[in-house]
């Protein structure tokens, strides 16, 4: 037995590495610069961990029949603000620190790297704060936490659901007690590689030259007559700062076009309305149907509690939060990603022959021209909305 090298559907968790007992794997880059198992086949014992930790063979799933939903907003302005739906990661975590809990999410590193890591106390969970839109890598984590339950620790882990069923997997491999982990899946609709960013940021740096000291996805600082949720807001070393969109930033252009995610995210195992963790966290888009006073552009959240532990902390985090009750229906079919994955741009392979060839940017844009259609419609804009205006 042994990992499915090059699986179209591995997701690149790397817990196959953590748990080999031979050092035996190692994640290596393919041609598209995604992080896949390989095996030194002289050190492999056949043991078959890496095939128990593989989410690919996941089937502990939780059915919905028992979740909970909830929709709402941190009672405070700034973490809000600094959160990328409604600060519910920051709720949560919060509850779970005054317990003693370790918190286990992703954070930026030095060299603006999405890593896992692990914090005790609120000013280092500030980190793992808004969504990377870059797979993060795992640094160890679920061998981490794993060391940390076998020391009588708690341990709460926030990732995406394909990260949460690879520790799940990994606990039950091991056989860990697992009563003192929590587990928070971030809904998660795909994920471009580290490689990629880090190539965005250096020409971004080149052509700034400066270097870019903070980088912020999901920006709310309103700019253009208000937010866009998809822009991000950059910091570079010589004090300039700067806000992009889809229109001027080929990452966020790429994005959100769906160019450029690792294969595996058109196939996710885990998009689908059975849960693996005690808790989902999401966006409550289109909440706003059903509670006016809720803006999804300003940052809802959508809290799934799925299991009878994930319910334990409700009440503490209901203080930190405005919660609206919605049916788990409702929640359940709120976005697509509850029932069938990501749909990948149809130029995703033509993206990765010309970015072979030429700089990042120039592939991005070359893959994403708006049609002649689009652009007509786009430019008739103006004319449109004075028309509106008139007929009012
Ligand atoms: C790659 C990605 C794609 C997403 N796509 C969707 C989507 O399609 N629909 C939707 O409803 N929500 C999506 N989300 C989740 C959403 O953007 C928010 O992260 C989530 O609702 C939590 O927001 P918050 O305000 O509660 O807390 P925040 O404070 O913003 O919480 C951030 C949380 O995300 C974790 N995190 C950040 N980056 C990563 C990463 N790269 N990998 C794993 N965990 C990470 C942090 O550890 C923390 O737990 C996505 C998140 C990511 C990272």
């Amino acid at each position: 037995m042994s990992v499915k090298l090059n699986n179209v559907e591995c997701c690149g968790c790397g817990a196959c590495e953590n748990i080999c007992p031979k050092h035996a794997i190692t994640m290596a880059e393919d041609k598209e610069t995604f992080r896949y198992p390989s095996i030194n086949k002289d050190l492999c014992v056949e043991c078959g961990l890496c095939e128990k930790t593989c989410p690919l063979n996941y089937d502990d799933y939780i059915k919905p029949d028992g979740v909970k939903a909830l929709v709402g907003i941190n009672k405070s302005a700034d973490v809000n603000f600094k959160s990328s739906s409604g600060g519910a990661f920051s709720s949560i975590y919060e509850s779970y620190l005054q317990d003693g809990y370790i918190i286990y999410g992703v954070k930026f590193d030095e060299n603006l790297q999405p890593v896992h890591d692990a914090a005790g106390t609120a000013e280092e969970c500030e980190k793992f704060r808004k969504s990377k839109y870059v797979q993060s890598l795992d640094n160890g984590c679920y061998k981490k936490a794993a060391a940390d339950l076998k020391a009588g620790k708690k341990v709460l882990f926030s990732g995406t659901s394909c990260q949460c069923a690879a520790l799940n997997a990994f606990m039950k491999a091991l056989r860990i007690n697992t009563e003192n982990l929590v587990t928070v899946a971030i809904v998660c609709h795909g994920v471009p590689s580290q490689r990629m960013f880090e190539e965005y940021v250096k020409e971004e740096e080149r052509k700034q030259n400066a270097k870019i000291i903070s980088y912020s996805f999901k920006n709310k600082a309103p700019h253009d007559n208000g937010i866009d949720t998809r822009s991000s807001y950059i910091i570079f070393d010589n004090g300039q700062t700067s806000i992009r969109t889809t229109r001027n930033d080929p990452f966020l252009r790429g994005y959100y076009l769906r160019l450029f995610y690792r294969p595996s995210c058109g196939l996710c195992h885990f998009a689908r309305q059975e849960r693996v963790s005690d808790i989902t966290i999401a966006d409550a888009w289109g909440i706003n149907k059903q509670y006016p006073e809720l803006k999804p552009v300003e940052g809802v959240s959508l809290i799934l509690f799925n299991t009878a532990k994930g319910k334990e902390k409700l009440a503490e985090i209901s203080e930190k939060m405005n919660l609206y009750e919605v049916s788990t229906d409702w929640a359940l079919n709120s976005q697509a990603l509850f029932s069938r994955p990501t749909e990948m741009n149809p130029n995703r392979q033509r993206f990765f022959e010309l970015w072979e060839k030429t700089d990042f940017k120039k592939a991005v844009y070359r893959c994403t021209r708006p049609t002649f259609k689009k652009t007509v419609l786009f430019a008739l804009r103006p004319i449109k909305k004075a028309l509106k205006k008139i007929k009012k």
